[in-house]
């Protein structure tokens, strides 16, 4: 039950701004309660922090000592401050603006730009990695999706610590950086970068913090303005605060105290960026008369992930280290920890997919499970594997959900119609809101069911879905609502950032998994090397990679596997050797995974041993998706085009009798490659990647019949 539920056999609902209180432990409630001057959280992942500090604004609020308008909360993501909104409104305290400090300066800068600055306002680009990309099309670079979402974060890095492009190569060298293509290049796109960006006239969403620290700096008639409005200020995740953002509050502030920051240092993981933990460390010397307040009690996690969580810490070294609180679980036992070693990355990714299907077939949605990596170029190989065990998933840190093209032309299309339609609740009542969301994406060509692949074809089929799905929720929420009205939900979800949710398995990167928590979460590619990533050379670096595992154990509140593979590709050599993070803390000396080890009966020959090469020009192939076509993407394709064709139909069949999308039988990049091998026998046939144990049961007898050019006599194959 949440704490905002009225119920009259509390005897503190006679207040009913008390109800707020009654799902706080005791150490919460103080952080609720104390709404004067500054207050300080110092506390572990899961202990209810963003939750204590939810409540406090709906106390302040409902209590009336804090007016709604005049609250200012700073949350790291834009999913964070949506849903603190929602919990916000929940809990009766609706009004409060909840942002991140990005979308606050945003809209000051554009509030007060024309007076400040004067002119147009410059337009925001909200599609940074379409001008990443365009901006090495222009240097003639071509950057596979990975290395473009990572190139797009060394451009962050350069201009949050201000660097420009003619410097960028010297400082991430200086600054030990790995960067994921030659830096002369990196620091060539991103010339190009600012000048497209000057052509537009447009400013990102650095520029952003900047322009706004500028403006408030210099003009104090407009910082007098805001601080008028905002007067209490509430901070999240305040250990990753860069100094950017910490002027941007003392600019806020001004003379001012009325401060609440919550924080753990053991999860500062943005250092990288500048950000540091030393003014959540500090405060008490910044604030002699803070509040300060530790929280001890995890209520997220289990026994099991949080001893381990307490393991990585005890090992931890460094200033924040030194503030470390021990977790005590609040929660039942659960499963143990699972390690899972792996020959190789995609037997990983296959090994993972498989877990997260048991898991899913045992009931787990498959929006409570989340993969998380280390690096973006990481989840291609889980995007693959999840596709072809027919589990949907959901990329974070993607490109931002309101922003996609396909969800913006669908918002049009339901204003449209919205708007011809007029507002009719009796057209709504007799048709349904849902089915008539579905009836005007329909139209624009949106399908019900999922298209075949699990390339941007399908993304942008998911992105629709969500947004269906979001319809019919809203529906249900409020009954005898119309488009218009879902039109207008729409609009201020944009505007605040809120996107649905997709109903996947979550594929995140470390960073991008903070503050969020999931049932089950898969932490993978953890070899020495990839975590410490291998650039992180210093002992801070080093404790910042230490960090980001602790991020990653905390997310889970029951299931946790931690897995790594011994060499890349198959047949690779067993080079690697698992996180020395884990050591001490992983039973033993792990044992190699054997194949089957899930229990599995295995049938299907071993994967052939010496590195892959692409059976056209030779090259080592490394990409999953080249591994799977055993050739380059550009070497040309030896396909038989008339097998190809057979092998979709019978896809097609076979997905239409099980009722599964065509990608679940096989993906696109599957079906390629069994066209391209064309294989004769067993053998080989399993030897592609894709085909893995289950579906080589399965459909092997089919697809070996009609590579043969026999008629496939699968009726019943598909429970066989
Ligand atoms: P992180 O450090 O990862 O950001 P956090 O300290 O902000 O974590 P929350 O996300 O606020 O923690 O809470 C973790 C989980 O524990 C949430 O599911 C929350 O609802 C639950 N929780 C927190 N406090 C309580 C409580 N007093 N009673 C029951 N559940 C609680
Ligand atoms: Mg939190």
């Amino acid at each position: 039950m949440t704490a905002a539920t009225h119920s009259s056999s509390f005897s503190a609902a006679a207040d009913p701004a008390d109800a707020v209180l009654l799902g706080l432990d005791p150490e919460q409630r103080e952080v609720a309660t104390t709404l004067r001057g500054p207050v300080c959280v110092l506390a572990g992942a899961g202990t209810g922090k963003t939750r204590a500090i939810t409540h406090r604004i709906a106390y302040g609020v409902r209590t009336g000592q804090l007016m709604p308008a005049s609250v200012l909360a700073v949350t790291f993501t834009n999913r964070a401050a949506g849903e603190m909104r929602g919990r916000l409104r929940s809990l009766g305290a609706e009004g409060v603006q909840a942002r991140t400090f990005h979308s606050a300066a945003l809209r000051q800068l554009q509030y007060f730009w024309p007076r400040a600055v004067g002119g147009e306002v410059p337009r925001l680009l909200e599609r940074k990695i379409q001008f990443v990309a365009e901006a090495g099309a222009r240097c003639r670079i071509r950057l596979d999706r990975g290395e473009l979402r990572d190139v797009t974060g060394e451009i962050e890095w350069a201009k949050v610590t201000q660097t420009v492009p003619a410097d960028y190569p010297a400082a991430a060298l200086k600054a030990g950086r790995e960067a994921p293509r030659d830096m002369a290049e990196i620091a060539q796109i991103y010339g190009t970068y600012e000048q497209l960006k000057r052509d537009r006239g447009m400013i990102d969403f650095e520029d952003v913090l900047l322009l706004t620290v500028g403006i408030l700096q210099d003009r104090h008639d407009i910082a007098e303005q805001i601080r008028a409005q905002y007067q209490h200020f509430v901070v999240d995740e305040y250990q990753d605060v860069s100094p950017l953002q910490q002027r941007l509050l003392d600019l806020w502030l001004g003379e001012r105290d009325s401060l609440c920051v919550v924080g753990d240092a053991s999860q500062t993981i943005y250092s990288f960026t500048g950000a540091t933990p030393d003014h959540l460390l500090n405060f008490r010397t910044r604030y002699p008369q803070a509040t300060v307040v530790k929280l001890v009690r995890d209520y997220r996690s289990t026994p099991q992930v949080v001893h381990l969580a307490n393991g990585l810490l005890n090992q931890a070294k460094g200033r924040a280290a030194e503030h470390r609180l021990e977790l005590v679980s609040q929660r039942e036992g659960g499963p143990d920890p699972v390690y899972a070693e792996y020959a190789d990355e995609p037997a990983e990714a296959e090994g993972v997919a498989r877990r997260i299907s048991d898991l899913i077939a045992a009931g787990v949605p498959a929006g409570e499970i989340a993969v998380l990596f280390r690096i973006n170029a990481q989840s291609e190989v889980y995007e693959q594997a999840l596709a072809d065990a027919g589990v949907p998933y959901q990329l974070r840190g993607a490109e931002r959900f309101f922003e996609r093209q396909e969800v913006h032309k669908a918002i049009l299309a339901l204003r449209g119609t919205a708007r011809s339609s007029g507002n009719d609740p009796l057209l709504e009542d007799l048709v349904g809101l849902g089915s008539q969301v579905r009836a005007v994406l329909s139209s624009i060509g949106w399908t019900t069911e999922p298209p075949a692949g699990s390339g941007a074809v399908r993304d942008q089929w998911e992105s629709v879905a969500a947004l269906v799905r979001l319809a019919e929720d809203f529906a249900r929420s409020r009954p005898g609502a119309t488009l218009a009205d879902l039109v207008a939900e729409l609009d201020e979800r944009r505007a605040a950032q809120h996107a649905p949710t997709v109903q996947g398995v979550t594929l995140a990167s470390l960073h991008a998994a903070k503050g969020l928590e999931w049932d089950a979460v898969f932490l993978v590619g953890l070899t020495d090397g990839m975590l410490p990533i291998t650039y992180a050379k210093t002992d801070d670096q080093v404790e910042e990679e230490r960090r980001l595992l602790y991020v990653g154990v905390t997310r889970a509140r029951l299931h946790l596997t931690l897995s790594w593979a011994l060499s890349r590709a198959p047949g690779g050599r067993a080079s690697r050797r698992p996180s020395r993070f884990l050591n001490g803390l992983r039973p033993g000396s792990a044992a190699p995974s054997r194949p089957g080890a899930a229990g599995e009966r295995v049938t299907r020959p071993r994967r052939r041993r010496g590195p892959a090469l692409c059976r056209v020009c030779g090259r080592t192939l490394t990409e999953a998706g080249e591994l799977k076509l055993m050739r380059c993407e550009d070497c040309p394709s030896d396909m038989d085009a008339g097998l190809y064709e057979r092998l979709r139909e019978w896809r097609a069949a076979q997905a239409d009798r099980q009722g599964l999308p065509a990608y679940c039988v096989f993906t696109d990049k599957t079906l390629t490659a069994i066209a391209e091998a064309s294989p004769a026998e067993a053998g080989e046939l399993s030897m592609i990647s894709g085909v893995g144990t289950r579906k080589f049961d399965r459909y092997g007898a089919d697809v070996l019949a009609i590579c043969a050019g026999q008629e496939p006599g699968g009726e019943d194959s598909d429970d066989a």
